[in-house]
């Protein structure tokens, strides 16, 4: 582990101002990315600014939707009742993730900017575009069972881990971000990038840029939603496939559907395509099969990770199916 120098910012403006002026200086919200990555030297940031004292841990109304603030913890955000009522598919995303610690200490904020699991990544005797842009990625040619089947480049492969994001971004959430120059808001679909020529940059925030909240908004389908994960251990794992599945039903027919992938793409991937297949459809399983096979049709699958296609295909119908049936 490389040294670095260690400041505490009590108010988000503070932190802002430590952070963006210094490239090698980076947030430290729980932790669990950041520490693991910077004992195996793959992060190195010569200043850590925690950002745990900032008051940005509520989770609350706002005008219809819920406000969620950026150090929220995952626990506190699956647990709250407010999600747990109106957003169940998000608390049950949540708890598939990590262990009861790491969810107690991973914010949301950490959680959506999370580093990939691609065990060429976390090594460094191995090259890696994301981590070493323009020496290659060993996964392409390589062991790549875990990495991406939507999204991916002649660059990079690997997937987005997080379970937090899959849900949020099925949920339409908008990621409120400070900066030197002020607020703005990013929809969480247009938050992270698919890797392209440049697989180091992977979201539109620039450097010093501090994720203060994350906002839902309310909608008709957001109560009737589901989180389902299918991953090689029953918990404590990462998504092999995972699907977040929202609809709006109204007389057995589809009159809004919301659909997201985990596990399967560069970033959390949204089937807009299948979403649209299944307005006016009735809810049955023709129509879950039909939107599946549209939200994989684009999977460009690897030597390794072929199986994911399939595994997809059925994870989205039972999520489809198990929604369908909810009252
Ligand atoms: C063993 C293990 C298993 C796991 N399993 C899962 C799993 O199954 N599913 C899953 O989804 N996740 C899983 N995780 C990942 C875990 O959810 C993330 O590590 C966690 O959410 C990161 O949040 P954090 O607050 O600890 O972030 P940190 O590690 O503190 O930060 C991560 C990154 O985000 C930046 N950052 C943090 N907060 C902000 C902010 N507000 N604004 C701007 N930048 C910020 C930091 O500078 C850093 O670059 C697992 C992790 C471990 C270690
Ligand atoms: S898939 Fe991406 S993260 Fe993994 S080795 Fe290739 S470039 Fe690096």
């Amino acid at each position: 582990m490389q040294p670095f120098s260690y400041k505490k910012a009590g108010q988000a403006e503070n932190a802002v101002a430590l952070v963006a002026p210094d490239a090698e200086a980076s947030y430290l919200a729980g932790g669990t990315s950041l520490i693991d990555l910077m004992k195996l030297n793959v992060q190195t940031p010569t200043e850590l600014v925690d950002i745990n004292p900032l008051p940005l841990t509520k989770i609350e109304m706002q005008g219809n939707g819920v406000r969620i603030g950026a150090m929220a913890s995952n626990s506190d955000v699956a647990y709250n009742a407010i999600i747990q009522e109106r957003y169940p598919v998000l608390s049950e995303a949540l708890l598939s993730g990590a262990s009861p610690q790491l969810r107690n200490m991973a914010t949301v904020g950490g959680n959506l900017l999370q580093r990939t699991r691609c065990y060429y990544f976390r090594d460094t005797a191995f090259p890696c575009n994301k981590r070493v842009p323009g020496s290659g990625c060993p996964a392409i040619e390589g062991y790549n069972r875990i990495h991406a089947i939507l999204g991916g480049s002649d660059r990079c492969i690997a997937t987005h881990p997080s379970d937090m994001a899959v849900a949020m971004v099925a949920l339409d959430a908008v990621v409120q971000i400070r900066g030197l120059k002020g607020e703005r808001s990013v929809p969480l679909i247009d938050f992270h990038l698919v890797p392209g020529d440049t697989p180091e940059k992977e979201t539109v925030l620039q450097h010093g840029e501090l994720i203060v909240a994350v906002d839902l908004p309310a909608s008709p389908f957001t109560k009737r939603s589901h989180y389902l994960k299918i991953r090689d251990r029953a918990s404590y794992a990462f998504a092999m496939s995972s699907v977040a599945a929202a609809l709006d039903i109204q007389n057995g027919i589809i009159r809004a559907a919301r659909l997201a992938m985990g596990g399967v793409g560069t970033k959390p991937w949204r089937a807009l395509e299948a979403e649209k297949a299944l307005v006016n459809k009735p809810a049955n399983q023709a129509s879950f099969q039909a939107a599946a096979n549209l939200a994989v049709a684009g999977a460009k699958p690897q030597k390794y990770n072929a199986f994911k296609v399939e595994l997809t295909k059925r994870t989205i119908v039972r999520a489809l199916a198990t929604v369908g049936e909810m009252a």
